[in-house]
């Protein structure tokens, strides 16, 4: 994948003492290839490592310090721009707001109708409606209800009327008489772009004037995904893009060539099935995730939803002053235990990712880790380095499990630790800064 792909990038660049013009000129193809691989458009890659190639010389990245670094925060930030830069917000200033859902079949308009509902009634504050507007088929009207009634969200729908424009007006006037202030129209996709859905989309459109038009697309669909938002884009003007289906195995490059060419932002992400799978879209975070960094500062926020504050300042201070021990890894697990899909997770993790890819992660995945960690004596667990082979044995003999699964699980403390420590550097002050510190 493409952080794999980068990962070797700039390996080249670590790997030697000294950075050359050929370096840099190397790793800017692996940068390229590693674009391309991932989907990327074959020109915005090869405008991309141009822009790059000309920052890194114009800030001599040849004669600094630490060359490799430099490179990897200019392709970052470049990265970055290249997603928008800034967080785009959602306009909620209507009165009702109306939201629109544009896009095909299957790429996630009614699960994300729900979820954007779900964000808005616990985060934002607002009463919002759901309105049914995909008249084809009645399982899609009776799959609104459902999610509707998951979030305790009110769904509008006139299943005798085959008129979307008709419906999605009446359900604003609706919404105006019953104190709804968000409006949320899901609507029909059909399996390709063609004529008859743009012209529906597009009278609804004209019909009931959104505040915001939102364009949802399936990230996995690559450089489908371009032509598809440019034939809604020429159609409908949208404000705003929503990539579904980040989770699993992301393909970053349809954030990067869908912002480039139809130039709109990227506003929510979704990343599960579940209604509060969704997440405001980052540029930075994403160029960051792209770049194998990991999403450190959304999987701290996620953890932030569910971890005591005063646990994660605990912690943090352990951190601080090195006496992060098993006791703290298992209070940690119990919490990320508490978070969700662990598969979501550990894809967040920077490096974890990699290490764990051919890992079945199951969701009992830390019963082992726990046991072990119960066959501990309490000075084991605050003082790991103590765990010799004698003491391996006995506590695999405890918990049940093998010596080599204690040896793992050393191994892998040993791997958080440093890269809690790690964290703590420049990288890691956000990271710190909303752990409370
Ligand atoms: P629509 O036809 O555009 O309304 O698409 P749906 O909302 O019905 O979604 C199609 C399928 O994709 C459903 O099975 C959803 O559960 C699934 N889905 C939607 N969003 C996500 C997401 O962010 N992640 C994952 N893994 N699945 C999603
Ligand atoms: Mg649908």
């Amino acid at each position: 994948n493409l952080s794999d792909k980068l990962d070797k990038a700039f390996h080249i660049l670590k790997g030697h003492g000294k950075i050359t013009e050929v370096n840099v000129a190397e790793t800017l193809k692996e940068v390229r290839r590693a674009l391309l691989d991932a989907d990327v458009n074959f020109k915005i890659a090869k405008d991309f490592t141009t822009k790059v190639k000309e920052k890194a010389i114009g800030q001599d990245v040849l004669t600094t310090l630490q060359p490799g670094q430099l490179l990897v925060k200019l392709v970052k930030d470049e990265l970055t721009e290249l997603m928008g830069g800034d967080v785009a917000g959602i306009n909620l200033s209507g009165n009702p707001t109306v939201i629109l859902m544009a896009g095909l079949q299957g790429s996630g308009k009614t699960t994300f109708s729900g979820k954007l509902a779900n964000y808005l009634l616990t985060k934002k504050n607002k009463k919002p409606l759901l309105v049914a507007c995909d008249i084809y088929r009645p399982a899609a009207i009776q799959q609104l209800y459902v999610v509707g009634d998951s979030i305790g969200v009110e769904v509008y729908s006139e299943p005798e009327n085959k008129n979307p424009v008709e419906i999605a007006q009446n359900a604003i006037k609706h919404a105006k008489a019953n104190g709804f202030n968000v409006v949320i129209v899901d609507t029909a996709g059909r399996l390709a772009v063609d004529e008859e859905m743009m012209n529906e989309i597009e009278r609804v459109h004209k019909a009931i004037q959104p505040q915001e038009t939102l364009f949802v697309v399936d990230a996995m669909t690559g450089q489908d995904a371009v032509n598809t938002a440019k034939a809604f884009n020429e159609r409908l003007n949208f404000d705003g893009v929503i990539l579904t289906k980040l989770d699993g195995d992301t393909r970053g490059g349809a954030a990067i060539s869908i912002k480039s060419v139809v130039n709109k932002p990227i506003k929510f992400v979704g990343t599960g099935e579940k209604m509060d799978a969704i997440d405001v879209f980052y540029p930075i975070r994403m160029a960051e995730r792209i770049l194998g960094m990991g999403d450190v500062v959304s999987l701290v926020e996620r953890a932030q939803e569910q971890f005591d504050e005063e646990e994660a300042r605990k912690i943090q201070k352990k951190i601080a002053k090195n006496e992060f021990g098993f006791d703290d890894f298992l209070s940690q697990i119990q919490q990320v235990k508490k978070m969700g899909n662990m598969k979501d997770l550990v894809g967040m993790i920077p490096g974890a990712s990699k290490a764990m890819k051919d890992v079945e992660i199951e969701d009992d995945a830390f019963k082992h880790i726990e046991a072990i960690i119960h066959s501990m004596t309490p000075i084991e667990r605050s003082k790991p380095a103590l765990i010799d082979v004698k003491r391996k044995a006995r506590i695999a003999k405890g918990s049940g499990t093998k010596i080599e699964q204690v040896n793992q699980l050393m191994k892998q403390f040993d791997q958080m630790s440093k890269m809690m420590k790690m964290m703590q550097g420049p990288g890691g002050k956000n990271l710190m800064k909303m752990m409370g510190g």
